[in-house]
């Protein structure tokens, strides 16, 4: 059996769908480039068949993409397969991901169909799926709480369609590692011809199991784990991607296995994501948490001072945690702007530069020290933004212990200017409200919150506004020195983001 284990990002589809986390074509597109970088083998860039938006990510991506498979997801049945081989056809590798449920549960409140009738679409799809293309997956959803014997079968027979990978997600997060260990055992021993497929796993992290299941079913003999950066996805998300990979690498004798990770792009890669989507890790997250290699405790320090194997089993450079960050200022030039630009791993073009270059040297002459944090935010806020309906042009504040906080704020809707006031409880409350006086919206703020990027009172604030409505959640961002504007511009670009998708469909796996 092979010692490989591919990585299966699912930080675009299933990611994608956690709370939040909504990102736009070029979003998109960014992550899917750190991926390659990051070297995954396959990326599962969306579900084409979901919305417009949805397709046009996966073809862009399968498009640009050449050192990874593209995968589309779709249901088993005829439209969804062809809509996703429409998306991914021009990926240099193309994978089509079909799935069905098998659980009992599912069949009769879901799908309404009995268990011959899933068997039969499972193999139809499969079947068509190989019209298409050789590189079929096939899911049997909510796997962990089917029948075994129907399960056994479904596989079998999927096998026998032609499925060269088959996939074993517990959606709900249900299974103990011991038992998902024994599910998967039973599958390679009781389906003819499994050695001559891959046998993958879908793991959900609700009772935080997700990644010691995972790791459970590869030391059965599975070969795909599916996963995604900062273990991001529906509810208490999927299985951590890079504590898959550190375990696999870290306890190299105890697995016998290896990924085709560079580790070093791990840190990067989280923090792009956790840009990207206004979603950080908490500090205690293993691998990527700003604490996962910080050692406070005087007994470890000493240890450590004496000899670092006394309490580190891996070194923070090997997932590419960075030794210091390099500062650029008002003397920086353009050149050396670009230069730190492609090191932070972005491509920008002529005109992005120029106007990434324009705010850095506007932020010079309020900040003394410029960080890569900094840059990166300039990035964020002045490249890759959702196309905007709305945008916060003037905003001005009087606040203070003797007033009552009072904003004005100028704000062009597709571009025509409209300007009110508004008071409030503080600034941000006053802004917010005279936004909204502008801006009619339905939408509730569910979470605001405001972090310093960098230290010292001049660093530049960066503020979320979490926003609900009927069920549908987005995070906006803004930056600047002044906090008040920065939350005025995160607001401003949550409704902006959830415009953008109210005009979106959402599927699940
Ligand atoms: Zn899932």
């Amino acid at each position: 059996m092979s010692t490989r284990i591919l990585i299966f990002d699912t930080t675009l589809r299933d990611g994608e769908q956690s709370p939040g986390a909504t990102m736009n074509t070029q979003e998109k597109l960014l992550v899917a480039k750190q991926l390659e970088k990051l070297g995954v083998d396959v990326i599962e860039a969306g579900f084409p068949i979901a919305s417009e938006d949805d397709f046009n990510a996966v073809s862009m991506i399968a498009k640009t993409i050449r050192n990874c498979q593209v995968a589309g997801l779709c249901r088993a049945n005829n439209l969804d397969i062809d809509r996703a081989w429409e998306a991914v056809k021009s990926a240099k590798h193309p994978r089509i991901h079909t799935f069905i449920s098998t659980s009992d549960i599912h069949l009769k409140y879901q799908l309404k169909k009995t268990r011959k009738q899933v068997l039969e679409d499972a193999v139809a799809a499969v079947k068509r799926a190989r019209s298409y293309c050789d590189n079929v997956e096939f899911s049997a959803m909510d796997a962990t709480r089917s029948d075994i014997d129907y399960l056994t079968k479904v596989i079998q027979a999927v096998v026998k369609a032609g499925a060269k990978i088959v996939n074993i997600p517990d959606t709900v997060g249900y299974i103990m590692p011991f038992e998902f260990g024994q599910l998967i055992r039973s599958l390679m021993e009781n389906v003819d011809g499994i050695e001559d497929v891959i046998v993958s796993v879908h793991c959900h992290d609700d009772l935080g199991l997700a990644v010691a299941n995972s790791l459970a079913a590869v030391k059965e003999g599975a070969r795909q784990v599916e996963c995604t950066i900062n273990g991001l996805g529906e509810r208490a998300g999927n299985a951590s991607l890079e504590e898959i990979v550190m375990a696999i690498k870290t306890r190299k004798e105890a697995f016998g296995c290896t990924t085709g990770i560079a580790t070093e792009q791990l840190f990067p890669t989280s923090r792009l994501v956790s840009k990207i989507t206004g979603i950080t890790c908490q500090p205690n997250k293993a691998i990527v948490g700003a604490n996962a290699f910080a050692h406070e405790s005087g007994i470890h320090q000493d240890g450590l001072l004496k000899e670092k194997l006394t309490y580190e089993i891996m070194t923070p450079q090997s997932v590419g945690i960075p030794e210091s960050n390099i500062v650029l200022g008002k003397h920086s030039g353009r050149h050396a702007f670009r230069d730190r630009i492609t090191e932070l791993g972005y491509v920008l073009t002529d005109e992005e530069l120029n106007l990434a270059f324009k705010r850095f040297k506007a932020l010079c002459d309020v900040k003394k020290y410029v960080y890569d944090e900094d840059i990166e935010m300039i990035i964020m806020d002045e490249i890759y933004k959702i196309p905007e309906k709305y945008k916060l042009s003037y905003v001005t504040v009087v606040c203070g212990n003797m007033t009552i906080p009072t904003a004005t704020v100028r704000v062009e809707i597709d571009g025509t200017v409209h300007q009110n006031a508004g008071f409030g409880d503080g600034p941000v409350d006053a802004t917010f409200k005279a936004i909204r006086s502008i801006i009619k919206t339905e939408s509730k703020v569910a979470k605001f919150y405001i972090n310093a990027i960098t230290g010292g009172t001049d660093a530049q604030g960066e503020a979320f506004v979490k926003l609900e409505e009927k069920g549908v959640s987005v995070i906006g961002k803004g930056v600047d020195t002044d906090i008040v504007v920065a939350s005025g511009k995160a607001y401003v670009n949550a409704l902006n983001k959830l415009e953008f998708v109210k005009r979106r469909k959402i599927g699940a796996l």
